[in-house]
């Protein structure tokens, strides 16, 4: 329907304006659970060894069972937190439960989701600093992934908290890739240490002949830049094979395992 407010004609979306009622109920929602911890917790995905399949490392995906909205998807949450600038208070408290975890399994590697807003923000590097003190958690067990979003923008100031994440010995990934802006540069100029190949990519090889072409290429570029690379949301055999075959280091994805409750995680070879 259109609204004449005597000036100009706006377009009026009911569906746009539920959309905004929805997200303003899980923000009040988001600032109580923040309060109570208790309704967050962690799944965690295997990433495998694309030629031995061995567990290489898990990636901490989190839950929100949400009291008064029921279980809420982490795009939703997240997103809703990122918009309302609760993502910093959020992240510190997913952080803490991820490095609880780390303590009660000591035998694996954690890939830790980080929103783009909270590595900006100037208290995310002593936070970490502490809460990896506060835990005993070695640095190098810890793989910090990044979406591309706003790091573009801010090229500087990301490649300066980069470089001090791999100073402490923590290794980046840039998630999602392929689906972003990242150009052939700022792959070159950024310390990333891993690039995960975005699910849409792998999900195509079925029925597209040169997507197997364009994968090889993208994963060739990676390598040369001297990239580790992973492919996710691996869901058949079929696509394995092929990631594997283009040089893909490291898979992950419903073929292996969906994400899992830390306890039912097998032990990590050697
Ligand atoms: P992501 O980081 O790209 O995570 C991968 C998503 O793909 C996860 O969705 C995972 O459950 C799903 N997935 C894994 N394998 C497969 C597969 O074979 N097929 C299909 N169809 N999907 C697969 P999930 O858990 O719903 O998380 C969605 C997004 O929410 C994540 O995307 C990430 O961007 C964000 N997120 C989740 N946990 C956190 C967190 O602790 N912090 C931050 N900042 N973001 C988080
Ligand atoms: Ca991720
Ligand atoms: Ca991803
Ligand atoms: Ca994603």
């Amino acid at each position: 329907s259109k609204k004449d407010d005597g000036n100009h004609v706006t377009v009026y979306d009911a569906e746009l304006d539920a959309e905004y009622t929805f997200r303003r109920k899980i923000e009040e929602a988001l600032r109580l659970a923040i309060r109570s911890p208790d309704e967050f917790y962690m799944l965690y995905q295997p990433i495998v060894n694309a030629r031995t399949m061995e567990l290489h490392s898990v990636e901490a995906l989190a839950r929100w069972n949400c009291a008064s909205l029921g279980p809420i998807a982490p795009d939703v949450f997240i997103s809703v937190a990122e918009k309302s600038g609760l993502i910093v208070q959020l992240g510190s408290l997913l952080l803490k439960k991820i490095f609880c975890d780390m303590q009660c399994r000591p035998d694996l590697r954690f890939n830790i989701n980080i929103s783009p807003l909270q590595l900006l923000s100037s208290g995310f590097i002593p936070t970490l600093t502490r809460l990896l003190g506060e835990h005993s958690i070695s640095p190098s067990r810890i793989e910090i992934e990044l979406t591309e979003g706003v790091l573009v923008s801010n090229c500087d100031t990301v490649q300066a908290q980069l470089k001090q994440l791999r100073q402490m010995g923590i290794t980046t990934a840039l998630d999602d890739f392929g689906t972003g802006f990242s150009s052939i540069g700022y792959l070159q100029k950024m310390p990333l240490d891993t690039l995960k190949i975005d699910r849409s990519f792998v999900s195509g090889l079925g029925d597209d002949k040169v997507l197997a072409n364009v994968l090889h290429s993208i994963v060739s570029l990676g390598r040369t830049l001297g990239k580790s690379i992973t492919a996710e949301g691996v869901e058949t055999l079929y696509e394995a094979e092929i990631l594997a075959d283009v040089g893909c280091h490291y898979l992950q994805g419903y073929l292996f395992s969906r994400p899992q409750p830390l306890d039912q995680i097998l032990k990590a070879a050697g």
